[in-house]
């Protein structure tokens, strides 16, 4: 099969929290494939303490001695004002705003029972917020290109749930729901916005994963991935999930269920028919609220 190369020459991307990890390996491919990138970074450690320009600098240094644009920025995600700026600078210094991967995060892991709400609030505000204020600020500057490609970083542990990660969890799959309706609103405009949902082994997996399977888990693996969601021919309000070579698509479904009739609308009428209500043939996903509200109403009047 013939497969025509991604080229993104003449594209701008922003890239939140490249200036490691994930990001960094997006920014260079990115920059390989001819897009000009924003190459923001905080410069804190796993648990978003500190801060240090550095970090991003690093990775526009490497990515200009390949022969590519870029410039950095030190931008915290939580900061609308700085976000704005970052944005201002991407499009006086390259004219436009085509992809925005919101990847910046921290960690601040710990059972719910011990978990302080300041360690909630934290990772709630750096991911989920803080790409909440990224698409904010490019969402306007795509709607008037009428083009724009945004991913959103969520993880097995929002779809899927994490023992310690009630706080990132939460935030993850609150990436998600975002997701699902700002694809609803872009779509007219030719935003889409998906979902990566990565497992790689950096120095957020470093400490909880044993060498054999960090091994396995490069995280070169995920930025095929991230790039196709980022070209023109990626989907929209998707959700892939990569690790370690295997790509799938993750997808919320709904079973057929059962209609009840007015006056058998009981909780014991519930629990005798739970087998049905949770029996997965013929299970689908509902493409939007609306839709699931017509399919409540066709169920309805069907009974
Ligand atoms: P990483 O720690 O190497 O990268 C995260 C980057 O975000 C860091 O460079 C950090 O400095 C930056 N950052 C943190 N807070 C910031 C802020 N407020 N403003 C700007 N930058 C900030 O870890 P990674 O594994 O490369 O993670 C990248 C993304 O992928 C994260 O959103 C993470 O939650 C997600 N993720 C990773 C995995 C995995 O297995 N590694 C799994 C699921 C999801």
């Amino acid at each position: 099969m013939t497969q025509e190369t991604m080229n993104f020459a003449g594209q701008v991307a922003i890239i939140t929290g490249a200036g490691g990890g994930l990001g960094r390996l997006y920014a260079l491919e990115l920059a390989a494939r001819g897009a000009a990138v924003v190459v923001n970074d905080l410069g804190g450690s796993v648990d978003g303490s500190g801060s240090s320009a550095t970090a991003a600098e690093t990775v526009v240094e490497e990515i200009k001695a390949a022969g590519g644009r870029a410039i950095a920025n030190a931008a915290d995600v939580t900061d609308e004002a700085a976000v704005n700026t970052m944005v201002a600078e991407a499009v006086e210094a390259f004219g436009r705003v085509d992809i925005l991967i919101n990847n910046a995060g921290i960690l601040r892991d710990k059972s719910f029972a011990k978990m302080e709400m300041v360690n909630w609030n934290k990772v709630v505000d750096v991911h989920l917020n803080g790409a909440a204020l990224c698409t904010k600020a490019v969402w306007n500057v795509m709607k008037e290109q009428g083009y724009g490609r945004i991913i959103m970083t969520t993880s097995p542990s929002g779809i899927y749930g994490n023992f310690g990660q009630a706080n990132y969890g939460a935030a993850k799959a609150g990436l998600w729901g975002m997701m699902n309706t700002l694809g609803l609103e872009g779509a007219k405009s030719n935003i889409h916005v998906n979902c990566i949902a990565p497992s790689a082994g950096t120095r957020m997996t470093e400490t909880i994963m044993d060498a054999g399977t960090l091994k396995m888990l490069a995280p070169e693996n995920i930025t095929p991935a991230v790039v196709f969601l980022c070209s023109q021919a990626a989907p929209t309000r998707k959700v892939l999930v990569a690790a370690a070579g295997t790509y799938t698509l993750a997808e919320m479904v709904e079973t057929q269920g059962i209609h009840l009739a007015e006056g058998d609308r009981t909780p014991e009428a519930i629990a005798a028919n739970w087998g049905r209500i949770a029996d997965r043939t013929d299970a689908e996903p509902v493409n939007s609220a609306m839709e699931g509200v017509a399919k409540l109403v066709k169920a309805m009047a069907n009974a």
